[in-house]
């Protein structure tokens, strides 16, 4: 006769802290719309600018958003989403994720959302080609020259170097 537990199925229904085993707090959005919560333990102290007591931050995958767009591969409507790390893209909405099996299922399509980039009528420093300006999915900005290249494949940038970047100003 055995009595060890076979089950792993343990809910986790009220998310607990991975620190110290408190509940975790309410959830917070922070300005770039991304979303996180706080160990109750723990709390923001604005004097200090540091977190009294425990730590644990815990972000939240964002809510995706369905668009009025088409998927290219298969005509279900596009979601956009926002990664963790703030990086924005479209994927198909008959995508699906089995966290037990960790294998993706449904329609594969992704597009990342890139910047959009404006000719500038200014010369690069380098090397006298047009700079252009590029606008990041997150709203930063930069210069950089026209002449500059990435190339996926490879994961290496080619042609001029030159890249301002700009501080968003006021
Ligand atoms: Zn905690
Ligand atoms: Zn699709
Ligand atoms: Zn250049």
């Amino acid at each position: 006769m055995t009595d060890k537990k076979s089950d792993k199925e343990t809910e986790v229904n009220g998310e607990v802290c991975l620190k110290c085993g408190s509940p975790l707090g309410e959830v917070f959005e922070t300005k770039s719309g991304k979303k996180l919560q706080r160990c109750s333990k723990g709390s923001w102290n604005s004097e200090t600018h540091t977190i009294d007591g425990c730590t644990y931050v815990k972000w939240l995958a964002v809510e995706p958003i369905t668009l009025d767009e088409k998927c290219p591969k298969c005509g279900a409507p596009l979601l956009s989403v926002v990664t963790r790390f703030g990086k924005k893209m479209k994927k198909c909405s008959t995508a699906t994720w089995d966290p037990a099996t960790k294998t993706a299922g449904g329609c594969d399509y992704i597009e990342w959302i890139k910047g959009t980039t404006e000719q500038l009528d200014e010369d690069c420093p380098k090397c006298g080609s047009k700079l252009v300006l590029f606008t990041t999915a997150a709203g930063k900005k930069l210069k950089k020259c026209s002449t500059a290249t990435w190339d996926y494949e490879t994961k290496t940038a080619g042609g001029c170097d030159y890249v301002e970047w700009l501080r968003s100003e006021k």
